[in-house]
């Protein structure tokens, strides 16, 4: 038997799992205040769900899901993102009713993928859904969101948003044609799965990670000159919100996003601290999807995070809380001390309890623990219902009641 986790799969602790859980509620906080909701889909779906949505010519659906038959035959895939799955449940679960729905889920996705830096099997995402509403502000809003979420984690500074337009069905008809036209003469010096993407979906071809498509890439013609009036119009007053909620962004025509069910905008928070795996959080509008999928016509815009990307981003991590030890000095006082202890833990003060160890043993758990105050308790303090309470960083000492202590610690110490 391995011990080691399946490659591409991390067991997460310790500072690694502070720093995840201080995005994930980071984001959550900020996005509540724009008004989103929780929700939890299952991590597995028929694979239907994405197989429909994200597209067949997709990296996600050609090679990097994790597709199986269950024990009833049903075919189902772990969930590589989560847009399909929240559009899925809402239109299920007949949240439709109740416009605009603003949705956030956040828990892992699953992909089949190189690992590497920033890129692994099993990761977490953040994402926000926000369905119903047509208007090129809500774009902006969704954005603005994210960059504060970002601005939170103080991390805002190290990114940049790379913004660009998809177009509306016609726009992205006539660009199509003009890749077609432009990338078949180098069809031969293509990837094959660039081959493929240009008789399938050539618009894919501009986001391909191959070295040689890149420089081929390069003089591709842009979709600046094949937008119709609406999309530019559409993308203009994105960007005028942007700018009047002095969001800095820079329009990138080559961002196309790697699924197919983007439209008009797309967008990426890039950061250059972390190599190649820079993008840090992504999104788009999706008009279509839904209906797509069988529901109601309703337009709808949305982005994921990458918890792993950006805990490695965070330079500072959330003071945590500090523990106070109770220590017994000598074994005669060791259920008293544990009575003490009990009762504080029952105030909701966090204790850190030794049930062995000589006074020294005890204090070095304690600086383990990075505990704040030690709680000291010897046949003397017990006669004269007090506590010896020091100060772990400083060394100083005082004599506190004992009916006063969980006050006394509540004052005192550092974020209880
Ligand atoms: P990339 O181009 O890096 O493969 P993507 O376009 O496939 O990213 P999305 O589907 O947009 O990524 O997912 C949103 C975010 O989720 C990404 O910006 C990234 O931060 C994170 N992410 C995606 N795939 C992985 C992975 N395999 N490991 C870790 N994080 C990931
Ligand atoms: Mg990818």
């Amino acid at each position: 038997m391995s011990l080691q986790p399946v490659r591409g799969t991390h067991d997460l602790y310790s500072d690694t799992l502070l720093r995840h859980e201080h995005v994930i509620h980071t984001s959550q906080k900020v996005a509540s205040c724009y008004g989103y909701q929780s929700i939890a889909t299952p991590i597995f779906e028929y694979s239907s769900v994405f197989l429909k949505t994200i597209g067949d010519t997709s990296d996600i659906v050609g090679k990097e899901m994790y597709t199986f038959l269950d024990r009833g035959g049903e075919e189902l895939a772990l969930r590589p993102e989560g847009t399909a799955s929240v559009i899925r449940a809402a239109i299920s679960l007949g949240l439709t009713q109740n416009l605009p729905l603003k949705l956030m889920y956040s828990g892992p996705m699953f992909r089949y993928e190189r690992p590497q830096k920033g890129r692994t099997r099993q990761f977490h995402q953040v994402g926000a859904e926000c369905i119903g509403v047509a208007e090129p502000l809500i774009d902006a809003e969704v954005i603005a969101m994210a960059a504060q979420i970002l601005d939170r984690l103080g991390v805002l500074p190290y990114t940049v948003l790379n913004i660009n337009t998809l177009g509306d069905a016609e726009s992205r008809a006539s660009y199509r044609q003009a890749l077609v036209e432009y990338f078949s003469p180098y069809k031969d010096e293509l990837s094959p799965d660039s081959q493929m993407r240009l008789e399938r979906n050539p618009l894919r071809i501009l986001d391909s990670k191959n070295v040689n498509d890149q420089i081929i890439v390069a003089k591709a013609p842009t979709f600046e000159d094949f937008r119709n009036q609406e999309s530019k119009d559409f993308f203009g007053k994105v960007l005028e919100g942007l700018t009047n909620l002095k969001i800095s962004y820079v329009v990138n025509p080559r961002l196309v996003r790697g699924l197919d069910y983007y439209n008009h905008t797309a967008f990426e928070f890039v950061t250059d601290h972390l190599g190649a795996q820079g993008t840090v959080l992504a999104g788009g509008r999706y008009n279509g999807l839904m209906k797509l999928m069988g529901g109601p016509d309703l337009p709808g815009i949305g982005w994921a995070l990458g918890v792993e990307r950006l805990a490695m981003l965070l330079t500072e991590l959330p003071n945590q809380t500090r523990p106070i030890t109770v220590v017994s000095v000598g074994d005669e006082t060791r259920d008293a001390a544990f009575a003490i202890a009990v009762q504080l833990r029952n105030q909701g003060i966090p204790i850190e309890f030794s049930f062995t160890g000589n006074v020294a043993k005890q204090l070095k758990r304690a600086d383990k623990a990075n505990a704040q105050y030690a709680v000291l308790l010897g046949t003397d303090e017990i006669s004269q219902n007090m506590v010896t309470l020091r100060n772990l960083d400083t060394g100083e000492q005082t004599t506190v009641a004992i009916s006063a202590l969980s006050d006394y610690l509540v004052a005192t110490s550092t974020k209880l």
